[in-house]
């Protein structure tokens, strides 16, 4: 459930977990929208309150995403990422709620999201901060743009999909994904995928995006699980 709904008198405090879902504002080709990480991000945050005692808040979407230049981002600093977040979970602490989990739906936020659970608990010691790379748990190669961001967005938000305009990206079978995506954010990623995509969206379909998720609801079911049992160790 989204706290966003709930009215004050509403809100249960105490040992309910806050889910933040972290997205980003940048291109994905031409047939999906900018908002693509932010509204998976929101997503996955929104189903986990249905299996975990939770809230969700609506999604952030202001991520660092500084290497799609000259296509479109919206982007903020690392710094300035990362203190919105820990000062977010701090006035969440002041409300009562000592355990966040940050949901990040885009890479280019893995550097200011590391930061923010050692920047909370040294202001309020009783909190558990962590950060949840949501593609980390997919168990498929990650891509920008391409079949699992497709696959997902139709199965979430078909409406917002152009299947008509998908074309094919940057693809190099010999070198893994997950370690072109990290290249890629060291560089430009206009240089190398000329039209933005990671990957070949063309294939994608509702019935993968569904798959997709089910394996990843269950990997983050499950690690949210053990993230508890090693906190009460
Ligand atoms: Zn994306």
């Amino acid at each position: 459930m989204s706290l966003y709904h709930l009215s004050n008198y509403e809100i249960k405090r105490g040992n309910k977990k806050i889910i933040i879902p972290l997205g980003s504002i940048e291109q994905h080709g031409p047939h999906l929208p900018v908002s693509t990480d932010t509204i998976i991000a929101e997503y996955f945050a929104n189903q986990l309150t249905k299996k975990i005692p939770s809230y969700s808040l609506s999604g952030i979407p202001s991520g660092v995403s500084f290497e799609h230049k000259p296509f479109f981002n919206i982007s903020i600093s690392n710094d300035l990422l990362s203190e919105l977040l820990s000062q977010v979970c701090i006035s969440l602490g002041e409300n009562g709620f000592n355990q966040i989990i940050i949901l990040n739906g885009h890479r280019g936020n893995l550097g200011a999201v590391q930061y923010v659970p050692q920047k909370v608990v040294r202001i309020n010691p009783k909190m558990k901060v962590f950060g949840i790379n949501y593609w980390q748990l997919i168990e498929r190669d990650f891509d920008h743009g391409g079949f699992v961001e497709t696959s997902l967005m139709l199965a979430i938000a078909p409406k917002l999909v152009q299947m008509q305009k998908a074309k094919s990206g940057y693809l190099n079978k010999k070198m893994l994904h997950s370690t072109y995506s990290s290249f890629l954010s060291n560089t430009a990623s206009f240089k190398i995928t000329k039209n933005g995509i990671l990957g070949d969206p063309r294939n994608a379909t509702i019935k993968e995006g569904r798959k997709i998720i089910s394996v990843t609801m269950k990997n983050l079911e499950r690690t949210i699980i053990e993230l508890d049992k090693l906190l009460t160790m």
